[in-house]
């Protein structure tokens, strides 16, 4: 975010004072989400990381526009709606997920457009030859490539079986994890980073 965007009256949210500068430059993490990250275990460590680097984390902020010539971005506050603008130098954006419509418009898509799937053997319940796996699949877990990892081997056991007419013993766990780096060498894996995570809803906030 831009440097000295306190001065310029535009970003409203911490006061001059309590933004340390670095490098004379400002970080602002916006995020539509209630907490930082939904995995309360993770939570807090992620929350030290934020303070450490003095990254001002604004939950609840839906960015609804980008203003290039001013270098402007507009979020709206979820449950307040009141508009909040933020300058910047550089802008990472993450666009909300959808499947491909090539998905969605298919007879393969569940109701949320992403490809149906049964969340233990991978198959299709209605197309039992379609076995998706990864960010395209209606799997109700992270879309992340340490996910995928895991889903792999049982897609391929149980095509094998599958293919020889045998039961689909192989069953995906719910494993999911995510590398969120937070420095040079090190990181947070975010998730249920062990086996068995379906069932263990607790973890969730
Ligand atoms: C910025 C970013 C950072 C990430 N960081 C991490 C991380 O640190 N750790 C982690 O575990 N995960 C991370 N992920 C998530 C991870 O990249 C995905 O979960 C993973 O790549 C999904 O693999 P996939 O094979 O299902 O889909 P993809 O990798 O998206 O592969 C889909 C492929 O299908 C192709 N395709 C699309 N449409 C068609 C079509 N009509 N015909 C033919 N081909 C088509 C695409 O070109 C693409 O090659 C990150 C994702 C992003 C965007």
């Amino acid at each position: 975010m831009r440097r000295n965007a306190s001065e310029n009256h535009v970003s409203r949210g911490r006061s001059l004072p309590q933004v340390r500068r670095t490098f004379e430059s400002e970080s602002h993490l916006c995020v539509c989400a209630r907490f930082l990250i939904r995995f309360l275990k993770n939570r807090k460590t992620l929350e030290k990381v934020a303070a450490r680097k003095d990254i001002d984390v604004r939950l609840k902020h839906n960015l609804v526009e980008i203003k290039p010539e001013s270098k402007e971005a507009v979020f709206e506050h979820l449950d307040t709606h009141e508009k909040v603008t933020i300058a910047f130098d550089m802008i990472h954006v993450t666009p909300p997920m959808s499947a491909p419509d090539i998905i969605k418009t298919s007879p393969l898509a569940n109701a949320t457009g992403w490809v149906d799937v049964d969340k233990y053997t991978l198959q299709h319940p209605k197309y039992p030859n379609v076995f998706p796996i990864g960010d395209c699949s209606g799997l109700p877990t992270s879309k992340t490539g340490e996910a995928v990892r895991k889903q792999a081997p049982v897609l391929v056991q149980n095509l094998i079986s599958a293919i020889r007419g045998e039961p689909l013993t192989a069953k995906y766990d719910g494993y999911r994890s995510c590398p969120i780096v937070t420095g040079y060498g090190k990181f947070v894996s975010v998730g249920m980073a062990c086996c068995g995570a379906w069932g263990s809803s607790d973890s969730f906030q």
